[in-house]
């Protein structure tokens, strides 16, 4: 696979699945933007070919700002992951307002800012791909959190909306669903569920690897592999689908 002289920008690219991905891209030859809120966190894995941007996809200046900046240092882009997101679980009864538009404001409403910033240097090129890291809870619903699949259910309808919109064009739209990665998502997710369940985060960890179809964590490198392969030529009729990773069917 030859990615040499295409400009990725990946969203919260400085961890977990993002990472992965940034670095199966830059390894291809592409010129990554790595982007999160935690300038830290990027600092410390940027390098080579792998370029760190603080940017919060939950807020339009900082991604508008954000895209023109890499777009001005790099060149336009023409792949685009939106995988920054957050992943906290609240029944109906429990939740406000604030934490709504939270988990909206960053999985949904940043998955929008993103691509549509992206586009705007893509359109016109060549070859373009746009990839959101949605998730299994994008395709059915994830018990106990409502407003999470509410929001990559959302991602998936962008996805599947813009793939219409710019049908014929070179630009493909997927989506990619993967079960349970083994990243800080699930980490975070074992102890509070745990404390939410009152049982040990051995069993919550177990309850999450139950639901991955081949019961075992999917790695952060198996969603890369998928990201590698929608970024390839060999993916180019591949358009508005949903990629599941999770073992099995859903
Ligand atoms: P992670 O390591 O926690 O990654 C989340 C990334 O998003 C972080 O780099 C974080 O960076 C960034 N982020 C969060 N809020 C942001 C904001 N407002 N603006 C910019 N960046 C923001 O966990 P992960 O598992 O790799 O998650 C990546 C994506 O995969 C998420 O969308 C998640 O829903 C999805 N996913 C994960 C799993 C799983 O089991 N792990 C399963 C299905 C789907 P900062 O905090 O520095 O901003």
């Amino acid at each position: 696979m030859d990615l040499n002289g295409k400009h990725a920008l990946i969203t919260g690219g400085g961890t977990g699945i993002g990472l992965a991905i940034a670095k199966a891209l830059a390894e291809a030859g592409a010129e990554v933007t790595i982007t999160g809120r935690r300038k830290d966190v990027l600092d410390k894995v940027a390098g080579g070919r792998i370029h760190a941007l603080t940017m919060d996809v939950a807020d339009e200046a900082s991604v508008v700002d954000g895209f023109a900046s890499a777009v001005a240092e790099r060149g336009p882009i023409a792949i685009c992951v939106a995988n920054a997101g957050i992943a906290e679980g609240k029944a109906l009864h429990k939740m406000d307002m604030d934490f709504w538009r939270k988990v909206i404001g960053i999985n949904l409403d940043g998955a929008y800012l993103t691509m549509r910033e992206a586009m705007k240097s893509m359109t016109g090129l060549d070859y373009g791909r746009i990839i959101a890291v949605a998730s299994i809870a994008g395709i059915k619903g994830l018990r106990g959190a409502p407003a999470y699949t509410a929001s990559k259910h959302g991602m998936i309808g962008l996805i599947r909306g813009l793939s219409e919109d710019y049908m014929g064009s070179p630009i493909t739209f997927n989506a990619i669903c993967p079960g349970y990665v083994d990243t800080a998502i699930v980490s975070e997710n074992t102890v509070s569920i745990a404390a939410r369940a009152g049982i040990s985060e051995e069993q919550a960890l177990k309850m999450m690897v139950k639901t991955n179809r081949h019961q075992r964590l999917i790695s952060p490198q198996e969603v890369a592999n998928t990201a590698l392969y929608l970024c390839s030529e060999l993916s180019g009729s591949i358009n508005g689908q949903t990629m599941e990773i999770a073992g099995g069917q859903m």
